[in-house]
């Protein structure tokens, strides 16, 4: 198919395959892929771009699985392990509600002594204190080992976590679905049907969900491609992901090692990501991966969300990179000097407030 061809289909609303996908990825120039993305992007949503102040909070970083691609985690026995105390989560969440926030995501490695009556207290402590707060947390890593270490079935797992507050479940752990490369880059985390699994349940189960996607270590174009197609066809069946998040792995400090992918790159993914996955609201830029300058171009990449004002992270921070904080008014900012007007939004992305 021609280029014209194919964006005469895009434009009419027609779902592409995941070969006009690689297509798209491979040979299509650059502001043609952008203006295509874009199209569809101010068609939902105009010329709005929305952002969300939260917190994250890692409640420990002792983990059994220890990824390649992982510099936050430690062994229990290491010098810097630690595990947060229940009156230290909650003073990180005060402090966040006092600083305006809406979201807290507490995640945190696979460890027995943080097991599921420890979240569950936790997330009830929450609640029972901030009530307004959503609990934006743990991913399916989690979820599966609590399955495991409690022995109790992926439901009553994700039923107990609703009960004690949970309401909704970010993508992390997905990095690509595409087992033979997990293999590679983690192991011993739980394989692509897995993730996709917990996420169908946790939807059925009346728990939103975003996905994300983690580009530049050992994936291939097609394994990025077959990534979205799983994404879009579980969509299909549930409707409860709310978000699509691609990120740049960031070898730094890394067992696996490598180097960082380019903006380029990054932002071809954004856009096919855009064009492919119709049936997903919300395409979010990760500034804290790309960094703020490819953020802003991404808005014209077909992202509509820059995710989070992070009061605080850990995770990138540990690969080196200490570009991980931004306050509420350099977002504003950021938004607005990309020619688009700021919203602050919750985790349903209902609007809070918007800046003229
Ligand atoms: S990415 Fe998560 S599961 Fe993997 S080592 Fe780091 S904390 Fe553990």
């Amino acid at each position: 198919m021609k280029f014209d061809d194919l964006a005469r289909k895009i434009e009419k609303g027609k779902r592409i395959t995941s070969e006009e996908a690689i297509s798209l990825f491979r040979e299509y120039p650059l502001s043609l892929l952008a203006k295509i993305a874009n199209d569809i992007k101010e068609e939902k949503y105009g010329n709005k771009v929305t952002f969300i102040v939260d917190r994250n909070i890692n409640y420990t970083n002792i983990c059994e699985v220890r990824c390649k691609f992982c510099a936050f985690s430690r062994d229990e026995e290491d010098s810097d392990a630690y595990v947060l105390s229940e009156e230290e989560i909650l003073n990180k969440v005060e402090e966040a509600v006092n600083m305006g926030a809406t979201q807290v995501m507490l995640q945190g490695g696979l460890y027995r002594k943080t097991d599921l009556y420890y979240i569950t207290n936790i997330f009830s402590l929450i609640k029972k204190r901030f009530p307004q707060i959503s609990i934006h947390s743990l991913t399916a890593t989690e979820i599966d080992y609590f399955s495991k270490i409690h022995n109790l079935s992926i439901e009553e797992v994700l039923t107990k976590l609703k009960e004690s507050g949970l309401s909704s479940l970010p993508g992390g752990g997905a990095e690509i679905l595409v087992d033979k490369v997990r293999k590679i880059i983690s192991p011993k985390k739980i394989s692509s049907s897995k993730w996709l699994q917990i996420h169908e349940k946790a939807h059925l189960l009346g728990l939103k969900s975003t996905a994300t996607m983690v580009i530049g270590h050992r994936e291939t174009i097609e394994d990025r491609i077959l990534h979205l197609e799983r994404i879009r066809k579980l969509q299909d069946k549930t409707g409860g992901f709310l978000s699509f998040i691609p990120w740049i792995y960031y070898p730094g400090k890394t067992e696996l090692g490598g180097t960082k992918t380019t903006s380029v790159d990054y932002l071809r993914t954004l856009a096919v990501a855009r064009i492919f996955m119709d049936n997903i609201p919300h395409v979010q830029a990760s500034w804290l991966t790309v960094g703020k300058k490819t953020a802003q171009m991404a808005l014209y990449f077909g992202a509509d969300d820059l995710g989070s004002i992070m009061l605080e992270e850990n995770v990138v921070r540990a690969t080196g990179h200490n570009a991980v904080r931004m306050a509420i008014d350099e977002m504003v900012n950021l938004i607005k000097s990309a020619d688009r007007k700021p919203a602050q939004r919750k985790t349903d992305f209902t609007i809070v407030r918007e800046f003229n």
